[in-house]
Parts: C-alpha cells; structure tokens; sequence
C-alpha cells in the first residue's frame, strides 16, 4: 500500500473537528492530574493521556526520556526509497553486499517499490551517486535505478535510524510506532508495526478503565514482536557483511529460512 493511500484511507475517518493540522506539539509537561501539550502557535491543551506516534525524531520520546536515551542511532547515513515499473521480480527480493543494499517489492501488475542503501555514500543527496555504487550489481538492479533516475523528483532520501528502548511509557505518555522502535527497512515492516501498535492499544484502552494497566498490557503485547523483526534485522544486516564466496553458497539455504522464520511469527496476531 502506499502512503498516501494509507494517509487518505485514516483521514477518511476522521472529521474535522478531531484533527488539529499544522500545528505540531513542541513541548509536552507532565503535571499531577493532566499533561499539558504546548502547540506551535502556542496554543496549550491538556489531557489526560498522550500517545507519542510522532516517528523518528519524536518531541513526546524526548519529552518522556532524557539524555541518550532518548537519542536514535544512526544507522545509514542516505539512502533512497522510490517506484518504478516492474524490473523484472516476482516477489520480495534483496540483492545485498557489504557495501550496499538494495530491495525489490512489486505492490500489483505494473508498479514495484524499491529502496537502495549504499552504506559508504556520506550524507549524498545525489541520485546519480546511485548508479556509481550499485555499478556491480545484477542488471535487474542497475535496470531500476536507471529507470528511478529518469524522474529523480520521485525519489525519496532520508538517513536512517534505529529505536531500542526498554521502556515505551512513562506517566501519561505513551510511544506507538517509529517513536519508540525504527528500524532499517528491510524486512518492511516499521509501517505494519506501528499500525499494529494503534490497534493494540486502542483494544487495551478500550477494554481496561484504568490506563496505567492499559499502557503496561500494550508494552507487554507489543514489545516482543519489535524486538523479534529488530533482531531479524539485525540477522539480515549481519548476512550482508558476510564474504560474498559464502553468501553466494549459503544465501540459497539461509534466505528462504530467515524469510519464513521472520515472517511466521507475524502472521499471529500479536
Ligand atoms: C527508507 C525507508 C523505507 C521504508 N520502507 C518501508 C516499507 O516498505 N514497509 C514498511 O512497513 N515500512 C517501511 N519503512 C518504515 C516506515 O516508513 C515507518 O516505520 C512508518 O512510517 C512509521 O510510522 P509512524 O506513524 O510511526 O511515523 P511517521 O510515518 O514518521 O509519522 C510520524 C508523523 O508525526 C508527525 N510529527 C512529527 N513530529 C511532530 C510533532 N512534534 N507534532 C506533531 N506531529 C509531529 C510527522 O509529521 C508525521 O506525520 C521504511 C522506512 C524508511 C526510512
């Protein structure tokens, strides 16, 4: 699904009058009975809860964690995400190196995502560095760059980042989606936790009166199952740093297996 039909389908819920727009929270306090949201226009409102799901650089982490804990580890300094037409891939698939990753994920007959991280590119914005450092790989691969480049407007680059905290709540603060676990993109699933992270918690919130248990039964469910796709990441990273004489012999063994043992587990709802 792409985001902006995801974006499209959530608006669609809502009115008017429960969406605020263009005017993020810059400060969040805690006090007793209420937590008290500062708006940019220097609105205040209180509430009673607040759920952070604010992304990577989230004001209400930093807010609810000082100091490094609070900070996200950068992990890739550019990469790219964008969509072409169809390759030539049937499914998921990965082409990795030591120095540069690159997937493939055809969405429906005509269109495929594909995301390119070269881990040695310094903080470059240019898109064409891409052909440079994806020069050695399959033609599938140069194929879809060279045809993401004919349009570098429709490209997306950003840095990347990794969340691991132990605790996701504190007081009248709680974190749901990137805010409290980023993670590299490959296994694609950071959109797919955090839209499971609203359900949990609006089933928790709903079904419990005192939210203080809501909050812990929700990181207990949720918790785990970040944990699980972080270190599957983690696993996949290591894959790629692997030599490439090795990888070739064992990636046809070893792929298969880490797609069915990382994917499984998420096919239970958490
Ligand atoms: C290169 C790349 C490729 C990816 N590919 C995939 C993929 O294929 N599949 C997948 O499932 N996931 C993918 N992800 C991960 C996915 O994009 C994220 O996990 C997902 O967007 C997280 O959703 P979120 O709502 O938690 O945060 P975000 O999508 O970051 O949304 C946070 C929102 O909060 C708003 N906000 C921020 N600060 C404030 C503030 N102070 N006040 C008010 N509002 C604020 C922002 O404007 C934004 O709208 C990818 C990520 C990257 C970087």
């Amino acid at each position: 699904m792409l985001r902006k039909d995801l974006l499209t389908i959530l608006g669609g819920g809502s009115t008017d009058s429960s969406v605020l727009r263009g005017c993020g929270v810059t400060a969040l306090e805690q006090r007793e009975q209420a937590i008290v949201a500062t708006l940019e226009d220097g609105r205040q409102l209180r509430a009673e809860l607040v759920i952070g799901a604010d992304g990577v650089y989230s004001t209400t982490r930093a807010a609810m964690l000082s100091g490094d804990h609070q900070k996200a580890s950068l992990i890739g300094k550019a990469s790219w995400r964008f969509m072409i037409p169809n390759p030539g891939v049937e499914c998921w698939t990965v082409f990795a190196s030591a120095e540069a990753v690159f997937l493939l994920m055809p969405l429906n007959q005509s269109e495929t995502y594909a995301w390119a991280m070269p881990k040695q590119s310094g903080n470059g914005r240019e898109p064409a560095a891409l052909e440079v450092a994806f020069a050695k790989f399959p033609a599938v691969v140069r194929e879809a760059i060279r045809s993401a480049l004919a349009d570098p407007s429709r490209m997306h680059h950003s840095p990347l980042f990794d969340i691991r905290l132990s605790q996701w709540a504190t007081g009248r603060i709680v974190l749901a989606g990137d805010a409290a676990h980023a993670m590299a993109p490959v296994w694609a699933q950071g959109a797919a936790l955090g839209l499971e992270d609203a359900l949990v918690l609006a089933e928790e919130l709903s079904n419990i009166s005192d939210w203080n248990t809501a909050i812990k039964r929700y990181e207990a469910r949720r918790q785990p199952r970040a944990a699980h796709v972080q270190a599957a990441t983690d696993r996949m990273s290591r894959a790629a740093s692997l030599p490439e004489w090795f990888r070739t012999l064992a990636m046809p063994f070893i792929g298969p297996r880490s797609y069915a043992s990382t994917y499984d587990p998420l096919k239970v709802w958490p």
